[in-house]
């Protein structure tokens, strides 16, 4: 069986049917959801409504929360809470409700899904290096879990040590576990801008990430029609 392990979309409509376009011809049969569909860029409503009508499992992402929410966003900072501010007025109470209502943590088949980590998943800690990630590792409790929220594809192995190898490819070894960030779908923060997702091949236990180009001209093109701070529209073609 062959997985798709797909987040961080961040209303990226362009990149989210370029992926899901290259998984089908990767020959992916099911699709799992690490969060934050919403935030940023300028088509919440058609990728959320895209992810719901998959009917995968996903998980909720700290944007999805902060979209879903009436609270204040002042803590924020000013690029992101403009972005979510914008993305509350276009979301209606029905979609913000499936948002809220999204899990923190997911157990599929063999694996754990989770946003950030599962060390306190709702204090939305980023997992930048081994210290953070063997704080995942005390609540694993699968051979693998995935995750995004740092928006940079990132591989942990636990074996009597925890090290980061590199992420492009990973063979599932017995006798250790691995904590796989995915990278982001909509907003990849790794220098390059293609979209991230992860396959997931369980006959081979073998994790590929795979990068793939989309119409970003379009992407641009609508997060400055919508008004949303100009920036948004730079950073992605630099992927950062
Ligand atoms: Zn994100």
């Amino acid at each position: 069986m062959r997985i798709a392990l797909f987040g961080d979309i961040h209303a990226n409509l362009e990149a989210l049917d370029a992926v899901l376009a290259d998984a089908a011809g990767q020959g992916v049969t099911d699709y799992v959801c690490t969060g934050d569909v919403v935030g940023y860029n300028a088509d919440p409503v058609a990728c959320l409504e895209k992810v719901r009508e998959m009917d995968c499992p996903t998980v909720k992402g700290n944007h999805d929360e902060d979209a879903s929410g009436i609270h204040s966003l002042d803590a924020m900072n000013p690029i992101a809470a403009a972005a979510l501010q914008w993305t509350r007025s276009q979301l209606s109470d029905e979609q913000r409700q499936w948002l809220r209502r999204l899990r923190m943590v997911r157990q599929v088949a063999d694996f754990t899904v989770v946003h950030s980590t599962l060390d306190q998943p709702a204090n939305w800690n980023y997992v930048t290096n081994r210290f953070d990630a063997m704080a995942n590792f005390s609540y694993q409790f699968t051979q693998l879990c995935f995750n995004g929220h740092t928006h940079v594809p990132r591989v942990y192995v636990k074996t009597d040590k925890v090290n980061e190898v590199p992420a492009e490819s990973v063979v599932i070894e017995d006798g250790a576990k691995y904590f796989i960030n995915i990278g982001s779908v909509g907003q990849p923060r790794d220098g390059d801008w293609r979209a991230a997702y992860a396959i997931y091949d369980t006959d081979h236990k073998l994790v590929v990430i795979r990068r793939v180009e989309y119409d970003i001209a379009t992407t641009q093109k609508k997060i400055l029609d919508a008004g949303l701070p100009p920036i948004l529209a730079e950073r992605i073609a630099e992927g950062r």
